[in-house]
């Protein structure tokens, strides 16, 4: 019923003695420029400019992508299928406003543009589509498939999430009602009480086994193979567990996370063991939920394995609007004093989130998402001074999918004055968290075909020339789409979402041996 389109042709070439093409790779050789600071005696700051030289390498040839869901049949999950299979088959469907058609609004890769140059004749900028800076798989294409507690098919999971108009639903229910999760472990003490009634569709055991591990492997195997996919990409958008406890012996090292599974211990977490079945089967692992499913041990492991994990918690409403808003509040010499966030929402998140401890994995995930902005402001903040920052979330059966978010700003500006900022957000939940979906996986699926190594110039000491890497298996270049951004053990983490877009950005201009956008536009300010 569906064949994949073609790849996408790819938009540009790179002219330059850097850059070759070869039929299945972008080999480029890249200037990395930085400041290093080093301290004098006389406490003065000396900064140095310094450079590496990397080669990195791209493949170039687009793989059938299959995309497995933890909580398809979760209103994320029924969302972002019906979407994608409605922008596969360019449907359009009626409204009270009028006709709609399918679009990928909201998605960083599909629906935003980065500049690309300036154009030699006229010095206006060209942009193009982000999606097309590196040869990227397109979401049309995606395989779609994966587990639920809840044995509903997604067509009855659409119309339990009540996100989409009955005129699109129509359109793809036929599609929707043949796909149907499959089993899942259901360990009751991870998620709310509250969840029980829906939790028909288990595997056997109520706690971590190896037998887990190896059923959740054999089902990424299956689903690869009998789609005939060269890639499966595994991603959690199933309920908010609570925190696991990091115990000694238990979960802090990779061996001792397999033997605890091994054991049964009552602290590994589902999220957790479907983490360890897709770093062992080798597919990428992507939390969208904000429990530390990433304990030390499973860190270790997709080390170990080198195999690619990100997380956590989807940034989708409140958190991206304060992760923009903080950034240029701190960073135009304004003193934000405290931050004031309630939500209330109607879904079964929320359901999930009038849990304790539930509630608990979101209040962190949301609450250090300004640390650093503050953290870089010397001028504002004495060392450990913070805003205060308060996170309430209430459970609001009425509203449904449509989150409301209510954030107050409060802040010192000149001479002792008060800047007030009040934001009311309404988010249709699932329709934000749906692109985030499809960007998280198109990003992951690309950094699996990008390899780096320091450059060695020609010699005839073969030995000498390096083998190529590949970047670090925690893919630290997902945080714009995260709240809680996981990054590689002892590396900072960055919140900034203007930081976060320039990074990705850059890291994708770097694949192909083109400078960082710096936005000075000298030609236009030098003539
Ligand atoms: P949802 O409750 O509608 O869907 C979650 C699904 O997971 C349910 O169908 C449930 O049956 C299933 N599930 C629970 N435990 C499971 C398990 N062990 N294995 C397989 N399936 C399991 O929630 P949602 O609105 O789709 O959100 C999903 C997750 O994404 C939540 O944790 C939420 O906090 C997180 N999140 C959502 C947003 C957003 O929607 N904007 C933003 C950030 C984070």
């Amino acid at each position: 019923f569906f064949a994949p389109a073609p790849a996408q042709a790819e938009l540009f070439t790179v002219n330059s003695p850097n850059v070759a093409y070869t039929d299945n790779e972008i080999l480029s050789k890249y200037t990395y420029r930085t400041t290093d600071i080093t301290k004098s005696d006389d406490g003065k700051l000396v900064a140095t400019p310094r450079q590496t030289l990397y080669d990195f390498k791209v493949e170039r040839k687009v793989p059938k992508v299959g995309v497995m869901l933890v909580g398809w049949g979760g209103n994320n999950g029924s969302t972002v299928t019906a979407g994608i299979l409605a922008n596969r088959r360019g449907l359009k469907w009626d409204t009270r406003e009028g006709e709609h058609e399918s679009n990928y609004y909201g998605s960083l890769m599909m629906a935003s543009t980065v500049k690309l140059g300036i154009d030699s004749k006229t010095g206006n900028e060209i942009n193009i589509p982000f999606h097309q800076l590196l040869p990227m798989a397109h979401p049309n294409d995606f395989v779609l498939g994966g587990w639920d507690i809840s044995g509903l098919n997604m067509a009855e999971s659409m119309d339990r999430a009540q996100v989409l108009e009955p005129t699109l639903k129509n359109q793809v229910r036929k599609e929707m009602a043949n796909m149907k999760p499959l089993p899942s472990i259901y360990y009751p003490d991870f998620i709310a009480a509250n969840q029980t009634d829906r939790a028909d569709n288990l595997l056997a055991g109520d706690k971590a086994c190896d037998a887990h591990v190896e059923q959740i492997r054999t089902d990424i195997r299956n689903f690869k193979s009998v789609n005939g996919l060269d890639k499966v990409i595994v991603l959690w958008t199933a309920n908010t567990e609570r925190f696991a406890d990091i115990i000694e012996g238990v979960n802090d090292t990779a061996a001792n996370l397999l033997q605890a599974i091994k054991n049964g211990h009552e602290e590994v977490s589902p999220s957790t063991v479907f983490a360890v079945a897709s770093i062992l089967e080798g597919a990428p692992f992507i939390n969208g939920s904000p429990q530390n499913t990433f304990v030390p041990g499973a860190i270790e492991l997709a080390d170990q394995h080198k195999a690619y994990i990100g997380g956590d918690d989807f940034k989708s409403g409140q958190t991206k609007m304060k992760s923009a808003l903080v950034d240029f509040l701190i960073n135009a010499g304004i003193k934000l004093t405290s931050i004031a966030s309630y939500n209330h929402l109607g879904n079964n998140d929320g359901k999930n989130l009038s849990s304790q401890r539930q509630f608990r994995s979101k209040e962190i995930s949301k609450s250090n998402v300004v640390d650093d902005m503050v953290a870089a402001n010397t001028q504002l903040y004495k060392e450990g001074e913070h805003p205060d920052h308060c996170v309430v979330i209430k459970y609001m059966p009425a509203v449904g999918d449509n989150k409301r978010a209510l954030d107050e700003y409060y802040a010192e500006i000149f001479m002792g004055g008060h800047q007030t900022i009040s934001i009311f957000n309404v988010c249709e939940d699932s329709l934000l968290a749906s692109p985030l979906i499809i960007d998280l996986v198109l990003v992951t699926e690309m950094m699996t075909r990008v390899q780096w190594r320091e450059h060695a110039e020609a010699t005839e000491n073969q030995a000498e020339v390096k083998e190529y890497n590949n970047f670090h298996s925690v893919l630290s270049v997902l945080s714009y789409m995260l709240k809680a951004p996981l990054t590689p053990p002892g590396t900072p983490v960055v919140n900034s979402l203007a930081k976060q877009r320039a990074a990705l950005t850059n890291v994708f201009r770097a694949c192909v041996g083109l400078e960082p956008e710096s936005d000075m536009t000298l030609e236009h300010k030098l003539f």
